[in-house]
């Protein structure tokens, strides 16, 4: 049997968004022209170099039920947790947090120069996962393999494995792909990306053709969310432009979901629960 490309489903413009105490981003899932992409409930893509835009950050809130993912293109993020956890995320840098049965944590994105730019996505834990222990996994960029492939692209790899490599990132339970690819103009790209997965590609720089040549083919300018459709294989070719995205993959869960905020769970009782215990002071649970 031959390896089947996958096409584009769907394209999503990212729509403006004020989050936290008054930050501006692009959210391209998690609204409502794209509620959910199982297992991802939520993208947000944060670039400045107005303080206004950022300044005030994401002060002392709680999760449960979710992974959150921070990856800084640019400036500077720092973290703290009620756990004691603390830390800062620089340029290149990712921080996969699993909050599990529940954290509260702050997200303080610095006063730089050079503003602030990067990504957060959410991911949906499982049933069975959505208590479990908190858990950080914090990669710095110089520990990030950069691929330079034959077809002239350059891979980060975060999480998965491409062309030998694998990613730092593991023990996810949605077997992820974590991708930040950059094509120079010119430049065919395609990689495998395991039937059944949930995919997309964030197109954060410049422009590119998705599937060219197949039906559905797509030339598309960043910034812009590209859902591929089940296959095997992604294409993605740049012409005069150089082209930079994330490409993302993740096992979906097909499980109900229950959403409040930071809180994202399976029934509207253990979305009350969360509400109750954050109100009583009993949210966050010891060893
Ligand atoms: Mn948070």
């Amino acid at each position: 049997m031959s390896a089947q490309p996958r096409s584009v489903e769907r394209i999503v413009e990212p729509e403006p968004v004020v989050e936290g105490a008054g930050v501006r981003l692009k959210r391209s899932i998690g609204t409502g022209t794209l509620d959910t992409l199982d297992p991802f409930l939520l993208l947000d893509h944060f670039a400045s170099s107005n303080p206004e835009d950022y300044e005030a950050g994401f002060p002392l809130h709680p999760h449960r039920g979710i992974e959150t993912v921070t990856y800084v293109l640019v400036g500077e993020v720092r973290h703290k947790d009620t756990l004691g956890n603390s830390g800062s995320i620089g340029a290149g840098d990712l921080q996969w947090m699993t909050a599990g049965g529940g954290i509260m944590h702050e997200e303080m994105p610095q006063l730089r120069p050079e503003g602030i730019a990067g990504f957060q996505l959410w991911v949906n834990l499982p049933a069975r996962l959505k208590m479990t222990t908190p858990r950080y996994q914090e990669i710095r960029s110089r520990d990030i393999p950069e691929i330079h492939r034959p077809d002239g692209s350059t891979v980060r790899l975060i999480a998965g494995a491409m062309n030998g490599a694998r990613g730092p990132i593991s023990g996810i339970a949605a077997n992820p792909v974590y991708a930040d690819v950059g094509l120079p103009p010119g430049t065919s790209f395609a990689c495998n990306v395991s039937r059944g997965q949930t995919a997309f590609a964030y197109l954060f720089e410049g422009q590119a053709a998705f599937a060219p040549g197949q039906a559905g083919a797509a030339d598309v300018r960043s910034p812009a969310l590209v859902v591929w459709s089940d296959g095997d294989r992604v294409q993605v070719s740049t012409a005069e432009h150089p082209a930079r995205f994330l490409l993302i993959s993740g096992r979906p869960l097909h499980e109900p979901v229950a959403r409040y905020g930071p809180f994202v769970m399976n029934t509207r009782q253990e979305i009350e629960q969360a509400i109750r215990e954050l109100r009583e002071g009993t949210f966050i649970k010891g060893d």
